[in-house]
């Protein structure tokens, strides 16, 4: 056991008590708190309100006011890019502050967090972009008495829904687009990991978003969540999160038929060919494997692997894996840090026992790391593994590849959608038509070539079949926000439906 000396920038953390934003009122926890323990040193670092339906009930109705009546949605483009763009600012001002709360509360390497949080700066600045280029349609093509304009209007009040693996880069993926359309919204962050999305909500505030513009409820998801996707004054639900809460989200949302944006699991296959650059693709299935612990919807969890290459390429990824540095999150040197909470590491621990009971061989880890403190799993490698296993099929969530093979491509596209989830996929192959035939057979919201997990603001990111609906990012983001508005326009005199054109009236 080797122990972990808690860091310096955690013995120098004062336990945070957040509070809750509405209506541009902070509100202290007024009931015992939920107190996150890190999951990397074991230690009590923040508390967060524990928000109740009542709390989610008041967030809808000031943002509800806040659309109906106030100035956010009536403001100009330019006006509401610029608050978008001074956030922007304070974030970055502010990185270093909210990169430790991510990395302490999720377990999340600190020189990884720093990168999600310059991400989502960037989201930000993109939305601001957008958001003055949102605009509609004109038909001028109708006929000499039409004119048609299509209008894009804020759909209303929107509730996010975030999970705890990227607690500030997946709000970063939804509210800057919804404020750009001149939506106001209520955001329910996991209660693991609140304590960036509680900052943000000071940001904003500074920025010059205004009062009940956005709220914040901290708590749980069947307490707090459940009204947000159900209350008839909300009228968009964006939720990221598994696909079993989806599903809940959507049947809950069903009941007043609000707009629902999904972003949910996935198993995501990387398909290797022989011909691949393997020096590049074995760095790639390291990182797209044990990139976030594996807690990450894109991993690159199931690698379908052409058969003459497969046991060179396991024993390589073995070889690689064995460098990977896993331990304390604070460490800018660690890749790798802690799970999430006890319960889920039991659960990974679960599915690879449940596996090699199945038939297939532990090539590499597979077992928690003790650190004296926290909880840790290794890069884990599971050989032989077929398409049928829950392994194969099911998101494991934690740091462990499943190996398939495959000998023709048809059967590698067969194993690759064979699953409920189609999120993303890579493939690797310096043919052309290979990597093209791939990325069209293959049903997933992306699919990387040559690469793999690399994204841009620009770049829509979402699921085929039950990895999600919708898209986020992407120039089309904002609209998302928005209803459409037909303004069909008659010029000149209309002819009567019920009597001859020009016919006078008796
Ligand atoms: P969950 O689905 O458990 O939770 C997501 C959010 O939903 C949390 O804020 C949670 O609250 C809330 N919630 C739980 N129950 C309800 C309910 N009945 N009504 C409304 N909201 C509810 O996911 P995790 O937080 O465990 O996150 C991991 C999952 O997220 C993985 O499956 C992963 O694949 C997926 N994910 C998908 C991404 C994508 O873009 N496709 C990106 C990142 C993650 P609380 O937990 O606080 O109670």
């Amino acid at each position: 056991m080797t122990v972990l000396v808690t860091p310096k920038a955690l013995t120098d953390h004062k336990v945070r008590d957040f509070s809750m934003l509405i209506d541009g009122k902070w509100e202290p926890a007024n009931s015992p708190p939920i107190e996150r323990i890190a999951p990397g040193h074991g230690v009590v670092v923040s508390r967060f309100p524990a928000g109740t339906r009542a709390d989610a009930e008041r967030a809808i109705a000031a943002a509800r006011k806040a659309f109906d009546q106030g100035s956010w949605p009536r403001m100009t483009a330019s006006e509401r890019s610029a608050v978008l763009l001074k956030a922007a600012d304070l974030i970055s001002a502010r990185s270093e502050e909210l990169a430790l709360l991510d990395a302490i509360e999720a377990g999340k390497p600190i020189s990884q967090v720093r990168g999600e949080i310059a991400g989502s700066v960037d989201i930000w600045r993109y939305a601001a972009a957008l958001a003055r280029d949102l605009h509609g349609e004109s038909y001028n093509t109708l006929g000499d008495g039409t004119l048609g304009v299509v209008l894009r209007e804020a759909i209303g009040v929107v509730s996010i829904i975030t999970p705890w693996n990227f607690p500030f880069l997946i709000v970063a993926q939804k509210l800057p687009f919804a404020l750009a359309a001149g939506c106001t919204a209520v955001v329910k962050p996991s209660e693991l990991t609140s304590g960036s999305t509680v900052i943000l909500g000071e940001i904003l505030l500074e920025a010059g978003v205004p009062a009940g513009v956005v709220n914040i409820v901290t708590g749980t998801g069947p307490e707090v969540g459940a009204v947000m996707t159900s209350h008839p004054d909300v009228d968009m639900v964006s939720f990221t999160g598994s696909t079993g809460v989806g599903r809940q989200t959507m049947v809950s949302a069903a009941q007043t038929l609000k707009k629902v944006s999904l972003e949910l699991g996935g198993k995501n296959p990387q398909i290797v060919f022989p011909d691949a650059d393997l020096d590049s693709f074995i760095d790639a299935a390291v990182f797209g494997a044990y990139f976030n612990a594996g807690e990450c919807c894109n991993a690159g969890s199931r690698l379908i692997l052409h058969k003459s290459i497969a046991s060179d390429v396991v024993q390589r990824i073995a070889d690689l894996a064995r460098h990977v540095k896993v331990g304390d999150p604070l460490d800018p040197a660690t890749q790798v840090g802690a799970i999430i909470t006890p319960q889920h590491l039991d659960k990974i621990n679960a599915y690879v026992a449940g596996a090699q009971a199945g038939g297939a061989k532990l090539a590499y880890g597979g077992e928690p790391l003790d650190f004296g403190m926290g909880q840790f799993m290794g890069p884990t490698i599971l050989d032989a593994v077929q398409p049928e296993m829950a392994v194969a099929r099911e998101e494991v969530f934690g740091p462990v590849l499943s190996v398939l093979t495959f000998e023709t491509t048809a059967q590698a596209i067969g194993i690759a959608n064979a699953i409920d989830y189609g999120l993303s996929a890579g493939v690797w192959s310096r043919d052309f038509d290979t990597c093209l035939t791939i990325g069209r057979k293959v049903r997933a919201g992306t699919v990387w070539m040559n690469t793999f997990m690399d994204g841009a603001s620009e770049l829509p990111f979402g699921g085929y079949k039950q990895s999600g609906l919708g898209r986020e990012l992407g120039r089309h983001a904002v609209e998302d926000y928005t209803e459409t508005k037909t303004l069909n326009m008659h010029i000149g005199g209309r002819t009567n439906w019920w009597m001859p054109q020009n016919e006078k009236l008796a």
